[in-house]
This record gives C-alpha cells, structure tokens and sequence, in this order.
C-alpha cells in the first residue's frame, strides 16, 4: 500500500470521513496524521473563490480574479497553447489565493444548440474539445496546482440535471462524448476529475462502474481522484466501490456514518475506502501550492494583456461583404445595442468571476481612430418593445456611414441551470437591425452570445463578428478587430444552422420525461448537417479573415499528412488549417468526414508554410459494438485538408489495414442510421441500436424525486411546495436575471438535502419526507421527527469524540 504509514493511522471512521468535503469547497484535515485540507475553487475561466459565504452558483461575492474567455469563445481559436497559457495564468492566482484545485476546464459535448451551459463547453467535435481541455489541464498543473476537468459524463442539458437520464448506445458514448475525456486524460493526466449530476444509461455517473471502472480507469489509465459534482452523489457507499473518490460539498456526519455502516453490514470493503483516500491523498501530495510562500506571483497586467490577446486570437468573422471590413481611421460610425455600454462577456452560474472591470465597447471607442457620432441602447435586452429606444436608434444610425450594432443574448439564456427556450435573437433586436438597415445599409453586427444562434436576418447586415463571450478585454478586442488593429481568424467550433428545426436531437433534448434519448447517436453538428444534407448558416470550422490563403501540396500516407499554406492577401493573418477523415465506402455507418488534427498557421502577407499534422491512434478507429473495442475498417479513407468542415481543398485517398472485425449492424436494422434521418428514429431502430432495451421511465415517488415532481406526489404539502416553487421561478424568469437557488431547488432531487445542508438533514429524514410524499402524513412526519433527533444526537457525539484528541479533526 502506498501510503500505509498513514492508513495505519486512521481509524475507519476518518477515512469514511475523509472521503466527504468539510465545507462547501474545503476537504477535512486530519494534522495528526499528516492530512491537510485543500481548497477547490470554480475556474473554467477565472476564479472564483469566496472567502465568505461560500455555495456552489456563484450567487455570493468571489475574490476579484482576471476573467478570461469562456471555453466557448477560447475554442475559435483552435489553439491549445492559448489553453496552456490560460491554465498557467489561473493556476497562478490560485496559488495567490491558496486555492489548490481548480474545478474546470467543462468539456461537455454540445449536442444542441440549446443547453444552457455551452457557453462553458468547447465544441459539437470530441476531438477540438478534448485537445483544448489538455491544453488548459497542463497549463494549470504545470503551476503544481490540480485540474478537475469536468463534468465526466455525458451531460448535455441543464434541464432537469441532477436526475435526467442520458439513454445511449456504447459506440456512440466512446466516440462522441468520451473522447475528449480520454484525450485530456492520456494527453494531460489530470490530478482529478468531475463526475456529472446525471444518470447514463440508468446509473448515476458517479456510481457507474462502467464508467469509472472499466472505461476511465483501466481503459484510459486515469489514477486522479473522482469528484462528485456538488450534490451529485446518489449513494456515496456505491460510489466509493466503483470508484469516486471525494463527496462535495459537505453532506455532514450522517454520509460518515452511512458509509462507515455500509463496510460495517459488509456491502462495502474496507479495501475500496483505502483505494478511495490513497487517490485522495495522491491529489494532496500533487498540489505544490503553498499559499503562504505563494511561490508564483500573478502579475494583473500580464493576465490582461493575455486575457486580451485570448479574446482577440478566438473573435470569429462570419460575413464580410466586400471587404466591409476592417473600417478605415476616422470612419464616422453610431454605436447601437444595449451590450455595448452593458457588456455580456461571461455567463451566469458557477462559473461566474468577480472581475472589477470588465471593458465595454463604448469606452473602448475612445482610441479606436473611428470617429464616434453617438450611442444609443436601442432596445431593452430582456425583449420588452420601446419605440422610443427604436427611433432614437435609428436617427443616430442615419447620420453615420457605418453602423456597429451589438446584439446578443440576454444574462437567462446562457446560464447554469437551465436551457435556452430557442435559437432566435429577441424580436426587438432584429426589428432594430430592420429598421436601422433600412436608413443605413452599412451596417456590421457584433454579436455576443454564448452560443450559436439563428442569423436568417444576416442579409441586413454587411458585416457580422462573433464576440460571443469573451472575458473582461473583449470589448477591447472586438474595437481592434473592427478597425483593423488585429485580422480576426477565429473558426466556429460548433455549426450554426439556419433554424433549430435542422438540429439533428430537436425531438429529443431535454424533452418531458426524465429519460433523453440520444436517437441521433453520433451525428452532432456537423456529422449530422453533411450525413442528411441540410445546410448550416455557418458550418464547423468556418471563419473569414481579412486577408486570403491557399491550399497546395498535400502528401499525405496513414501516419501523416503535409501540405503548404499561403497567405495570398495583402495582409499579415492567421488560418485555421483543418484535416478530416471520411470513408466513403463504409459497411459501418458513419459521417461524411471527421475531425481528426487541425493547425494554426500564422503567416505574413505572400508567406507560405509547410504544415505536417501526425495522425494518431483515433484517426481511423470506430467503436465495435460486437467485438466490444475499438476497430479499424480496412480499405480506402479520403484524408481532407480544409479551412471548414465544408471548404475541402485538398484531398488524398490512403489504403488502411483494417482489423478485420465483424460489422456490428446492418443497413436493414439500422436505416436511419446510415441514411442519416436521425430526426426521426422509430422505436425498433433506436432499440437496435442500444442492443434490444429501450427503457421506460415509471415515475417513482422516492429519494430522487424533485421538488419539481412534487406535483406527482400523493400529498398536499407536496403539491404546495411544488405550486410556490414553480410560481416564483416563473417570476424570476420574467425579471430576466435567473434565480440559480431556485432553479437548483426546483430541479433538484429529494436525496440532495442531505447531501447540501452541511449535515442538517439525514437520508433518515429524507425517507420520512418520502413517506409524507407517499400520503403516509403521520407516519412521515414522526419518521422526520425521529430521525431529525437521531441525527442531532449523532452528530454530536461523532463531534464530540473528534474534540477527543484521538480524532484530530479541526475543522474551521
Ligand atoms: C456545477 C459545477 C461546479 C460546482 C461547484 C455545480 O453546480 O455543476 O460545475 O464546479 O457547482 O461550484
């Protein structure tokens, strides 16, 4: 054993209670043993420590700390060592706060268009994602600080998070939402990882073997710690024997003794807690952070300027007629759109940094060079129609010769904890471009949002910027690429497509029941758009620059490919070089063309660079559901070099040695599958593809029910609960700014009190609210009463025997 010296000294009662947070983002410590506690912190894209009141949504104040891009502007930039370089940066005022943990980056797939948390995701493609997520993960370690990626698996939606069902089959859990996993995991070696709320396949994934055990653990070698997300263990005994290791936030004595019981009556051994606190104290000893010696000393300016060039290198150009753009010195220009004096540069949630001053497009206009003829908002971002705002808006817009309109999402539609309604702008907003078009066609739309949205009015614009999300200097970058000072090459990693009506899961996200059935399987984005056909607004990969490239040369065998790029323009610039597999002749159904490397070219005006892209072990392999692992398909493999998903400009066929595999399916079976009409999946052909289950969702009034459900309950306190919560949600909603502790409340399940009151309420109690859901009211309510008495009781004599010397356990 590892660390026997230590395990010898604990008695079965510490290591249980080891294995749980002490407060919502400290573990416990145990000096006697040489145990310190260590800090976990929100930081996919800043810190977020709070010294004070500390809960897990970002609604009490954090420290002031640089907020970078969200993972979703920083992916455009298809640059792994701006992801270093940010993760070095965060580590770096982590060591300044004696944070040692820092809970990101999120690499969830984003499967639509829709979930409310992509602002903090990097793509639609595995591959993109899981190469930024390494970068970040080795930037932040390289500073001896842990990375906990997250939120391991499978978690596409907001809807319902804590006890929604992701119902999928194997090849496309491994192909699709696993491999960015298993890239940060081989690439970066995280210290730890986060488990997701939801359930895959009927098991939550922080108690799925499966997942933890046979995929991450011996498939992918991972030896970190597995931590829950906060609230998200269903039974904390389940998961330490599959794997998870610490219990976040701070479930209290009774998880202690729930776990200790669980060795005690044997359904648990004593062994997998000693693996548990041996992958705990591994994550100790790997944290070089000293916060007294505060080894690293953050410089702020250095953090800006990187902050700035983050949001400048990801800012993504997608129409630019006639070269509208950039505007010459001088240029008289109106500044329109609520977000320009009020910026959107991050999303609301656990994410959320305490930035004291994030830069605005209004100020940033001062130096620009252009010649500023006013601002006006033009409309109220939470779509409430003025006239006023409207006209006011355009007459400034028809004394201009150019027209910069900032239009975007408001704070609800890119935030933790609930999804988006839809893909469209507010109605008010796409009137005012109407309007304002109509005076003055010059117009350049800058758009901040966290994710893709419906552009069918781009044709009033002459020039259209994709902000998005970009960190307290984005305002800064968006002025400098607007007027030139920087060439925008940032590459949309995710499509957009003209109407949600084209998403490929649009029947199937975040639907009623509890169950979200992938019937899509892997075609996301792009594999889907070209599969079936249907045209994107912007597809995968694409983004103009001021400047033109071409495309020769391509030599290109099963290892690796090499080609040269050109900059044919007149001016110094950036190209996103992208390589994609296709196997035209497949027995195996699949996309047209995969992501499979990708390179950033930096090039001066008339330069031309040779570029050499290695292929790797997932280039040519698929997931074989029959043999159980990973297969090649022997034969011809189009190797496609491009500057999008769809702008193909060099192609090479290889002959690939395949491994000789039975084909799992047949065309007969699967027809959707291989024709691509994934929209409609009939029932026989999605339970083909799971392997002949389909399962059904009978609602149960139990641990897990939410407080949402209570409508299903047999009880009136239920129904009440449920009525008062659903009335102030909707209240909320209507403000505009999203009430995250309602929300949480509202979607989250019975069995997460005891999990997120600090020890207050006990899985005993939880049962006796059970029974009161059930219509047992007396009963119920004496079982509350009993076990609130049992667990006061308990807890205090477990404390008391820790004020003992023999538990040193000296919680602050
Ligand atoms: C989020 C996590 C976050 C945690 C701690 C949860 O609500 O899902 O991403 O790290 O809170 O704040």
């Amino acid at each position: 054993m590892k660390y026997e010296n230590i395990l010898s000294k604990l008695t079965l009662e510490q290591k249980c209670a080891l294995l749980s947070g002490a407060d919502v983002f400290k573990t416990r410590e145990i000096p006697a043993a040489g145990i310190p506690s260590i800090w976990l912190t929100d930081g996919p894209h800043g810190l977020r420590k709070q010294s004070g009141a500390s809960d897990h949504l970002g609604l009490n104040p954090s420290e002031p700390a640089t907020c970078f891009p969200t993972a979703a502007v920083a992916a455009c930039s298809w640059d792994e060592q701006l992801g270093e370089e940010i993760g070095s940066a965060l580590a770096e005022e982590a060591a300044e706060q004696g944070v040692d943990v820092i809970l990101g980056p999120g690499l969830n797939i984003k499967r639509s268009p829709l979930c409310g948390r992509n602002f903090e995701y990097f793509s639609e493609d595995p591959y993109l994602s899981g190469k930024m997520a390494a970068g970040y993960v080795r930037g932040i370690q390289k500073r001896g600080i842990a990375a906990c990626p997250k939120h391991f698996a499978v978690n596409n939606q907001e809807t319902r998070r804590m006890v929604s069902d992701s119902i999928l089959d194997e090849r496309t859990l491994r192909e699709i939402y696993l491999t960015g996993f298993e890239i940060v995991v081989r690439e970066s070696a995280p210290a730890s990882i986060m488990t997701s709320y939801n359930l895959i396949n009927g098991t939550y994934a922080n108690e799925n073997k499966h997942l933890l055990e046979d995929i991450l653990k011996k498939d992918w070698g991972f030896r970190g710690a597995v931590i829950t997300d906060w609230g998200g263990s269903n039974d904390h005994a389940m998961g330490v024997k599959t794997g998870s290791t610490l219990e976040m936030p701070a479930p209290g004595w009774d998880s202690v003794c729930e776990l200790k019981k669980a060795v005690e009556n044997g359904r648990l051994k004593e062994s997998d807690v000693d693996a548990r606190i041996e992958e705990l104290l591994d994550l100790i000893f790997f944290i070089r952070n000293d916060g007294k010696k505060k080894w690293i000393n953050p410089d702020p300016e250095a953090h800006k300027k990187l902050a700035r060039r983050a949001a400048a290198e990801s800012l993504t150009l997608l129409k630019n007629e006639k070269d509208f753009l950039p505007l010459a010195a001088g240029t008289r220009v109106a500044l329109i759109g609520d977000f320009a004096a009020l910026p959107r540069y991050q999303g609301a949630g656990s994410s959320q940094v305490n930035t004291p001053h994030p830069a605005n497009m209004l100020e940033c206009m001062e130096n620009s060079g252009l010649e500023l003829t006013g601002y006006a908002q033009g409309f109220h971002r939470l779509g409430k129609e003025d006239s006023e705002l409207l006209e006011e808006a355009v007459s400034l817009a028809r004394k201009a010769e150019a027209v910069i309109l900032c239009l975007g999402l408001d704070e609800v539609q890119d935030s933790e904890g609930l999804d988006r309604q839809h893909m469209k702008l507010a109605k008010n907003q796409t009137d005012l471009l109407r309007e304002t078009a109509a005076v003055n066609p010059n117009i350049i739309v800058v758009l901040f949002c966290g994710g893709a949205v419906e552009t069918r009015w781009r044709s009033s614009c002459r020039a259209l910027l994709y902000a998005s999300l970009g960190g307290q200097e984005g305002a800064g970058a968006v002025v400098d690429a607007l007027t030139g000072k920087i060439n925008p090459g940032g590459k949309l990693a995710e499509s957009w497509p003209e109407s949600y009506e084209d998403t490929p899961a649009k029947n199937n996200f975040a639907g009623n029941g509890r169950m979200t059935e992938y019937r899509e399987s892997i075609y996301i984005g792009y594999r889907y758009y070209q599969k079936k056909n249907v045209p994107a607004a912007f597809p995968f990969g694409y983004g103009l620059s001021y400047t033109t490239f071409s495309y020769s040369d391509l030599k290109a065998d099963e290892k690796q490919v090499a080609f040269t790029v050109k900059n044919t323009g007149k001016r110094e610039g950036t190209e996103i070089a992208q390589l994609y597999i296709g196997k035209p002749e497949s027995a195996v159904f699949r996309p047209v063309r995969e992501l499979k490397g990708f390179c950033r070219v930096e090039l001066k005006a008339g330069e031309s660079r040779r570029v050499t892209i290695s292929l790797d072990d997932l280039a040519f392999r698929y997931w074989n559901t029959k043999t159980n692992r990973w297969e090649t398909e022997g034969g011809e493999y189009l190797l496609q070099v491009g500057s999008s998903s769809e702008s193909i400009h060099l192609e090479a066929s290889v002959n690939v040695e395949g491994s000789m595999a039975p084909v799992p399916y047949t065309a007969q079976e699967l027809a959707h599958y291989y024709t691509g009409e994934v929209q409609k999946v009939p029932d026989e052909e999605f339970s083909a593809l799971l392997g002949g289950r389909l399962p059904a969702y009978k609602r149960k009034i139990d641990r897990n029910m939410t407080f949402g459900e209570m409508k299903y309950a047999r009880s009136p306190l239920g129904w009440l609960v449920c009525a008062v919560l659903t009335a102030l949600l909707n209240h909320s909603l209507k403000k505009g700014k999203p009430d995250l502790n309602l929300l949480f409340i509202y979607n989250m399940p019975l069995r997460a009190l005891a999990k997120m009151t600090g020890g207050i309420v006990s899985m005993g109690m939880v049962d006796g609210m059970v029974m009161e859901l059930k219509g047992f009211w007396i009963a119920g309510l004496l079982r509350i009463l009993f076990e609130f008495i049992r667990n006061l009781l308990r807890s205090r004599i477990m404390e008391k025997r820790i004020q003992d010397k023999r538990y040193d356990f000296s919680e602050k």
